[in-house]
């Protein structure tokens, strides 16, 4: 008989059945010839040994053990496994993403490790970056231990942090976020202003309580992605109670690639 695909599968399934039903055809009529139990016939077959009960009872609660563990653990693994799927459809991947981006690692490991941990600004503005350029900036490190270290507050007022960097205030309002490539390999939110941070893409990252990060970044060149840019703002004033940079909407499935 000539099969197409779809009846391959069916012949195969059917000829698996036929193969099953042999076996357990067979294995009745030895069996009946032994004059063992069913169970232990194929304990035999199997090689497992037939010592004694005690070992047979110990066996049977190893195997209970085994299932109450599958059964105990197996739901919230597979929860886990759903959940992250689902993640994963809210990404219209790969269709929106940006080929070779380097935060498609970053937001791979935020979803498959605890980002629920994470603030909730965080995946959707990390997600909608997916589809902006990567730029080219300099960087600096600076920490309140640094001899030439600014205050120990920033310009938007707040205590000087991991998280934060310094940009020119010129192009950088309070509260833009971007993501800094190697060797900073962070998320920062622009709080900061410095006199020797001038241009669009200079910045000077906290690396407060890591003083030695700060010697071994010294001046060098980077990549970033701005991922929230705040207008320029000729006053600061200081920065809100409990502020968090806005939560972004996850981007739409069909969007166009570009921008
Ligand atoms: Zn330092």
């Amino acid at each position: 008989m000539h099969c197409t695909p779809p009846y391959a599968n069916v012949d195969y399934c059917a000829a698996a059945f036929c193969r099953i039903f042999r076996v357990y055809r067979d294995l009745a009529g030895q069996r009946a010839n032994t004059g063992l139990s069913d169970a232990m016939y194929r304990m035999k077959r199997v090689g497992i040994p037939m010592t004694s009960r005690l070992t047979q009872t110990l066996i049977l609660l190893g195997l209970v053990a085994l299932l109450a563990g599958a059964i105990c653990v197996g739901p919230a693994l597979a929860e886990d496994l759903a959940m992250l799927a689902q993640d994963h459809s809210w990404l219209p991947w790969p269709e929106f993403v940006l080929p070779g981006h380097p935060l498609i690692p970053v937001v791979e490991g935020l979803l498959t490790g605890d980002w629920d941990k994470q603030p909730a600004w965080k995946l959707p503005m990390l997600v909608n970056g997916l589809q902006k350029d990567v730029e080219d900036c300099t960087i600096t490190a600076y920490c309140s231990q640094c001899h030439d270290g600014g205050g120990r507050y920033t310009r938007w007022g707040s205590r000087t942090h991991r998280g934060i960097c310094a940009a020119d205030p010129r192009y950088w309002g309070p509260g833009s976020v971007i993501w800094i490539g190697a060797p900073v390999n962070e998320i920062v939110v622009v709080e900061d202003t410095g006199g020797a941070v001038k241009g669009p893409n200079r910045f000077d990252v906290c690396m407060e309580g890591n003083h030695e990060m700060c010697n071994v970044i010294g001046k060098r060149g980077a990549t970033y992605v701005p991922l929230h840019r705040v207008p320029p703002k000729r006053r600061w004033g200081t920065k809100p109670a409990g502020w968090h940079p806005p939560i972004w909407a996850m981007p739409p499935d069909d969007v166009a690639v570009g921008g």
